[in-house]
Parts: structure tokens; C-alpha cells; sequence
């Protein structure tokens, strides 16, 4: 049977006083649920306490479809392509993983996969399977251990050292011969973005405190 939560929207709080403790200096104080857009600030020393983001299921849903159709594209189209002494070589990821793997540095090739396809992979497919549902106030099964595992990957997701990797390689490759960038670092850039926005967009607490609220409810 569904119960009326106390907490209809978001913060839900705990505590049936309804008070909440400043991060910053401790101070007890009221904790009122908040329109979308507001912010709760500390009455003693001003920093954020909580705040009710913006359409923040709508956003970390819309920015992590982007992320996975990015990461597609890609995987799909290379990187770079090196033109030099007559040979083309044009290079995907999983192509530049398998490279380094057939050289003889295994280690390195899994690392790539892991930072750069796993984890990646994890993070946004994880937050789209928990968010785009939650917007209509439904918990997929298994959404809380999915929840740990792709913030538990959050710090492995490593798109942008590949990037960056990527773009030093440019610079000492230009002199070797001609580089065309491929439609894969564009995606790869892309990708970077969107998964920044769809992590920004809605905080640890948010997501866990709406995923509590829509478990309840399903009860
Ligand atoms: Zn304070």
C-alpha cells in the first residue's frame, strides 16, 4: 500500500523536526523542503547547505542519452588518422588498447579499456538506468546497487586524460607526418562534456534522497 511520505518532494528529511546541520559550521537550524531552483543557505554562516536543483532527473537523464550516444560514435570512428611515408593508419580506442596490447604492454591496454571504455560506460549507463525512471517516481530493480557501483566509478572515468593524452601525442606525431582528427575525439570531447553536465547536474544526496523516496512509495 502506498504510504504519504512526509518528505513529498525533495529534501526528505529524516529527522521529523525537520532540522539539518550546517556542513560548514555545524549550526542546528530549520531544513524547509524548497521550490525547484532555491537554495537552502546557513543562517550563521551564509555557505550552501542543500539546494534544489533545476529539472536535475530531466538533466542528468538528457546529458548521460548524450554521453552514451557520444561514446558510440567514438568507439565507431577513429581518433586519428597518421599519414606517413606513404602508409595511412587510423586508429579507434579499442584499436589503440589492442595496439599497445599486440607490443607487448598489456597492462597499458587494459588500463585504456578500463578508464576510457568501462568506467565510462558504467558512470552514464548506471545514472540514465537510475534517473530517467526516478523522474516518474520509479526505482528500476537493483537501482541502489547500481547507484553504488557507477559512483563508485566516477574517479576511473578517465575521458579526458585520454584526451589530453591524445592531444601531447598530436603535437610529437606532427612532426613524423600529416594528422587528420577523426570524428572519434570530437565524440571523445563531446562525451567528456555531456558526462560533466549529467554529474553536475544533480548532487550524491539528491539522487539518493529521491531513490529512498521512490523505493518507499513502491512498498
Ligand atoms: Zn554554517
Amino acid at each position: 500500500m502506498k504510504r504519504d511520505l512526509p518528505g513529498l518532494s525533495w529534501p526528505r528529511l529524516n529527522d521529523s523536526s525537520n532540522q539539518v546541520a550546517c556542513h560548514f559550521c555545524d549550526a542546528l537550524q530549520q531544513a524547509p523542503r524548497l521550490p525547484e531552483g532555491d537554495a537552502a543557505h546557513c543562517c550563521r554562516c551564509g555557505e550552501l547547505i542543500y539546494q534544489n536543483r533545476p529539472r536535475s532527473l530531466a538533466r542528468a537523464t538528457g546529458f548521460s542519452s548524450a554521453a552514451l550516444v557520444f561514446m558510440l560514435i567514438a568507439h565507431l570512428f577513429p581518433c586519428i588518422t597518421l599519414q606517413a611515408g606513404g602508409t595511412r593508419t587510423a586508429l579507434t580506442i579499442v584499436e589503440a588498447a589492442m595496439t599497445f596490447y599486440h607490443d607487448g604492454s598489456p597492462l597499458i591496454a587494459i588500463a585504456a579499456i578500463v578508464f576510457t571504455v568501462v568506467a565510462p560506460l558504467t558512470l552514464v549507463g548506471g545514472l540514465l538506468y537510475v534517473a530517467a525512471p526516478l523522474r516518474f517516481g520509479i526505482a528500476l530493480p537493483g537501482a541502489v546497487t547500481v547507484t553504488r557501483i557507477f559512483q563508485l566509478s566516477e574517479p576511473w572515468s578517465m575521458v579526458e586524460v585520454f584526451l589530453v593524452g591524445i592531444l601531447v601525442a598530436l603535437l610529437k606525431l606532427g612532426s613524423v607526418g600529416h594528422i587528420h582528427l577523426g570524428t572519434g575525439l570530437w565524440a571523445l570531447a563531446g562525451l567528456v562534456l555531456c558526462t560533466a553536465c549529467a554529474m553536475a547536474g544533480i548532487d550524491r544526496l539528491e539522487l539518493w534522497d529521491r531513490l529512498e523516496i521512490a523505493l518507499a512509495r513502491s512498498k
